[in-house]
């Protein structure tokens, strides 16, 4: 049985109280044991207080990004070894923002994911397609192609620490979600991958997350699918109710 997990990231919302305000509705809207792992990843600033809110739940704090660089002179970067320090031992690397913001690319996401595993981190990585890709049918070469060079030169011992989270472009933030068919399609896909490039045990035991546009209303079909083992939720999980209910629908 592979592990069901439900994260919510935050992205660049919400300040210290509003980021109080809504972990005290969680802890009180949510079941004492929901049958996914539920993780939040809040911006940096509120790692710490939402760690020290939530330390007394099965609730993981993650953060949205770190540096390559263990540390030195790299003036608003954070490292892996910062992130243990106030509790956060998860972190989500490769975000399509990322790359489209800040120019990740996925060289460079190869070395935070080695820097974060060898820091004994769980990373949750994110990857998926542009529309353009989509409309020329390229999106599963796109997306080998992406964890072929970020993923697959990893040892094997690295994947025990790796969460995947397919989030194709064109369903972030826009309300439209890939159908429980195309996320079904793609994550098939994505274990036949590791299959091939890796093994068919870690194909079988790791987790891949559907992210873009989940909602209370279509997560119940998305997350029934096969290859689906749960969910990134962005702009959902802002809303307590709304989170609840997704971690609900497994
Ligand atoms: P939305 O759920 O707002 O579409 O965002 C998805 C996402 O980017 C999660 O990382």
């Amino acid at each position: 049985m592979r592990e069901k997990i439900v994260a919510g990231n935050w992205k660049m919302n919400m300040d210290l109280a509003e980021a109080e305000e809504l972990v005290t509705k969680l802890k009180l809207q949510m079941v004492k044991e929901p049958e996914a792992t539920v993780m939040v990843a809040p911006p940096f600033t509120n790692l710490y207080p939402v760690f020290k809110a939530l330390k007394d739940t099965p609730v993981v704090v993650a953060a949205q990004n770190m540096s390559e660089h263990e540390s030195g002179a790299y003036t608003g970067e954070i490292s892996a070894k910062m992130l243990k320090s106030v509790g956060v031992k998860t972190v989500i690397l490769g975000h399509s923002e990322r790359r489209a913001y800040y120019a990740e690319t996925n060289e460079l996401l190869e070395k935070k994911v080695k820097s974060a595993i060898e820091q004994d981190m769980t990373v949750i990585f994110c990857f998926g397609e542009e529309l353009e890709d989509r409309k020329s049918e390229k999106h599963f070469e796109l997306v080998e192609t992406q964890l072929k060079e970020s993923l697959f030169n990893l040892p094997k011992s690295a994947w025990e620490k790796l969460i995947l989270a397919y989030e194709p472009v064109w369903a972030i933030g826009t309300g439209e979600t890939a159908s429980p068919e195309q996320a079904q399609e793609m994550h098939k896909h994505i274990r036949t991958l590791i299959e091939k490039n890796v093994g068919k045990e870690t194909a079988d035991k790791t987790s891949i997350l559907y992210g873009g546009s989940v909602k209370p209303g279509n997560a119940q079909e998305i997350f029934a699918k096969e290859d689906v083992d749960g969910g990134l939720i962005g702009g959902a999980s802002l809303k307590a109710v709304d989170f609840v209910e997704i971690v609900n629908a497994f």
